[in-house]
Order: structure tokens, then sequence, then C-alpha cells
């Protein structure tokens, strides 16, 4: 039902503008975005590194560890040895990432930089924006490497977007120096 308080919609922006101006923000993402890797909460695996007896004991490193010698997660020990991969718990945190071509703005200027203090470098924040179909990832990413950088993420991401919401904004900040 059509709100009795506003005109009726469509005199200026049709549905073609609409989506010619969604079209157009993706063009700008896909040309000149940039990749930032995001990295999501790591997902608890059983060791590939090592066998293990009902005792708790390691009974040897498996043929079948898809890691490559040398990695964090193959290293070779003794039989009846600890694991050096998981200290005996047959336990490990894998890492997960996704990575995402993302607009990258820096020192945005919708950013209440005044929060952070008066010594707050402002060119320590950046504004990536991405497609909606990211959000799912981007709320849970603590960190993220944008440009060679590592950022943890400030706050919750916003969805934003013209009467359709397309893309998702989030603000990180720099924390190596
Ligand atoms: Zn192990």
């Amino acid at each position: 039902m059509a709100d009795q308080n506003l005109p009726t919609p469509g005199a200026y922006v049709d549905d073609n503008l609409v989506t010619l101006y969604g079209d157009t923000i993706d063009q700008l993402i896909s040309d000149f975005g940039r990749n930032v890797i995001f990295y999501l909460p790591p997902s608890e695996s059983g060791c590939p590194n090592c066998e293990q007896g009902f005792d708790g004991s390691s009974q040897g490193v498996p043929a079948s560890n898809p890691f490559p010698l040398g990695s964090p997660f193959n290293k070779t020990f003794p039989t009846g040895g600890l694991c050096p991969v998981c200290q005996g718990t047959h336990k490990i945190l894998v890492p997960v990432t996704q990575t995402y071509k993302s607009s990258i703005q820096r020192t945005p200027k919708d950013f209440e930089y005044t929060q952070y203090g008066i010594d707050f470098d402002p060119g320590n924040v950046v504004k990536l924006k991405n497609k909606m179909v990211t959000f799912e990832d981007i709320k849970i990413a603590e960190k993220a490497l944008i440009d060679g950088d590592l950022y943890t993420r400030i706050r919750y991401p916003i969805k934003t977007g013209l009467r359709d919401l397309r893309y998702v904004q989030s603000f990180w900040m720099r924390i190596n120096k």
C-alpha cells in the first residue's frame, strides 16, 4: 500500500535508473576494488599430524597428512612422543579465510574519529564496501589483510543501498605499525 505522505514513486528515479545505479557500483567494486583477505573464526578439526591411541598417546605420523612437510600442520616426531602440532590433544584450529574484491577508502569522512581521542591517527582507518553476499562473513571476521597490512574490524558492518540493500560497509583499524 502506498505511503499517503509521499508522492507516487518513480517520478524521477525509475526502476531502470535504480538498476543502473546498482550495476555501476558493482562495476566500480569490480574494476577499482582490490582483494582483501578476511580472517574468520578458525574451525576445529582432528589433528592431521598424528594417529592417537585410546590412551591418548601418539602412535606416529600418518602417511595421509594433506599438509606439506614443513608446514605448521606437518611436523615429524617419534612414535610415542607428544605430537608437536596438537600437543597430544588431537584437536587443531584451522585458519579460515575468505578473499573478496573490496572497494577500499582510506580516512573515510563518515567516521567519528574524535571518539578515539585527539591523538588518534585517521590514516589508520579504512572503509570497505562489498557486495551484500559477503555480509555473513564480514560480520564474523575479526581481522583482515588490506593492501598487505593487518586490520581489526571496528564495529558491526552496516547494510547500505539505494532502495535495495545491496552493499556492506565496514570500518577497519590498522593494528600493525
Ligand atoms: Zn597431533
